[in-house]
């Protein structure tokens, strides 16, 4: 009798696994809105959610009180931004702490009507720690006309977005609305809303900001293509099939990637001890 052989890089991605969920469960201290909207932690990334709102603002990608942004606090609560203010205007103050089901547990303002939208993309998709809506305009361009720009012209675009998709119309600030996204949170991080912006999710509200920016750049350098007038000359197969090798090992989501890589596959020594020794810098707080 045969006995299948797990592959150690399996066995260790449990154990990695396992310790950030042991990290992520709920401490004491999250037992208490009150003492989890004041930890270190919120107050970080509330510093993180102004530095990133004033991003939006400051590159026009939010109009008026347009846009939204959120983050994971531990795994109970999240932080987002209140309604009916300008991203480039927040303060501290003005951020609010919500739970999974939208009820605000501490701060004095509205919270966004879009946080539906927010937590629909957190229940859906573990990964996603942070999720921000804005109104970029070439990428918004798109997202009027239903369509999404083509694929292989740009690596940056390809490793980081991919192909992005086109969720159906619907208004804003409803549950309808929020679950419009679900058919694409898990293969795409980046959704164009149709006639409305465009949403992204990562694991930092950062890294979330880079998306919009990544596929408005691409949308932007794409139309811009156009009026030149010459034959566009796309990425060859076989290079796009690097990047798809890169992102599969990044753990990047991708529509084009099999349905069954869910994880980085891991090919050399070498690289599992990268791979392992980045995960314990990030654990201990030293990346
Ligand atoms: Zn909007």
């Amino acid at each position: 009798m045969t006995q299948t052989a797990v592959p150690v890089t399996e066995n260790i991605r449990e154990v990695v696994q396992t310790v950030v969920e042991v990290l992520r469960a709920p401490k004491a201290e999250e037992d208490s809105p009150l003492v989890a909207a004041n930890s270190f932690e919120a107050e970080a990334l509330r510093t993180e959610i102004l530095r990133v709102g004033r991003k939006l603002w400051d590159r026009q990608f939010v109009d008026g009180n347009g846009g939204n942004i959120s983050v994971r606090l531990g795994s109970k609560y999240v932080l987002c931004t209140p309604t009916m203010l300008s991203k480039g205007d927040l303060e501290p103050a003005d951020i609010c702490l919500s739970d999974l089901e939208g009820n605000i547990l501490a701060g004095d303002r509205s919270r966004t009507s879009e946080l539906l939208l927010h937590l629909e993309i957190y229940k859906a998709n573990s990964k996603a720690r942070a999720v921000l809506h804005c109104h970029p305009p070439y990428a918004t361009a798109f997202a009027i006309t239903g369509t999404v720009p083509p694929n292989g012209l740009i690596p940056e675009y390809e490793i980081f977005v991919g192909p992005a998709a086109v969720s159906p119309y619907e208004t804003p600030g409803t549950q309808a609305f929020a679950e419009t996204v679900l058919p694409f949170v898990q293969d795409h991080n980046t959704i164009l809303l149709a006639n409305h912006g465009v949403v992204c999710w990562s694991d930092t509200v950062t890294h979330a900001e880079w998306l919009a920016e990544i596929i408005d750049n691409y949308c932007k350098t794409y139309v811009i293509a156009l009026q030149i007038g010459k034959p566009l000359t796309f990425i060859p197969d076989d290079k796009i099939q690097e990047i798809l090798a890169l992102k599969q090992r990044l753990g990047f989501p991708d529509a084009r990637l099999p349905k069954d890589a869910s994880g980085p596959v891991v090919k050399d020594t070498a690289e599992m001890e990268r791979l392992v020794e980045q995960v314990v810098a990030r654990l201990e707080g030293r990346d």
